[in-house]
């Protein structure tokens, strides 16, 4: 029984070191003891996630270590685009006066510009226009209907 349990750890011991030193692992010291095995062991999963050059991969594996942001809500346009440390917004170019716009990103322009948003001003004109641009005009009195 208790010898079983050793020859299995032993064993295992064996086949991890086989598969480390397929790795290009090689362990100094004692291997049989059980901080070295964690670690052995540790470095194999680490290899299996990782690719074959033994670099951290740029997708799922790294994106947990992301914890900063660069970007902030903009005060002017509202998207997470104004640089904390630049101060300047890589969407609209907050705090310079005009709003960045570029002929090469058509879609972009059709989708910040007027009559995208509530207009507020702009959609009374074509009323008033009709009417002369009158003001201070009292109302004409409307025949009362029978
Ligand atoms: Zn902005």
């Amino acid at each position: 029984m208790e010898s079983g349990s050793a020859q299995r750890r032993q064993a295992k011991c064996d086949d991890v070191q086989e598969r480390a030193s397929r790795h290009g692992f090689s362990p100094r010291g004692r291997l049989a003891s059980r901080c070295n095995i964690r670690r052995l062991r540790d470095i194999l999963t680490h290899s299996i996630r990782c690719l074959p050059t033994g670099k951290m991969t740029k997708g799922t594996t790294s994106f947990g270590k992301r914890h900063t942001k660069t970007h902030t809500l903009c005060r002017r346009c509202g998207r997470r685009s104004f640089h904390k440390q630049d101060k300047s917004c890589a969407s609209c170019g907050f705090p310079r006066a005009k709003t960045r716009s570029y002929q090469w990103g058509k879609k972009a322009i059709r989708r910040h510009t007027t009559g995208t948003g509530r207009m507020r001003h702009m959609k009374d004109v074509p009323r008033r226009a009709k009417n002369g641009f009158r003001t201070g005009v009292a109302k004409k009195a409307t025949p009362a209907s029978a």
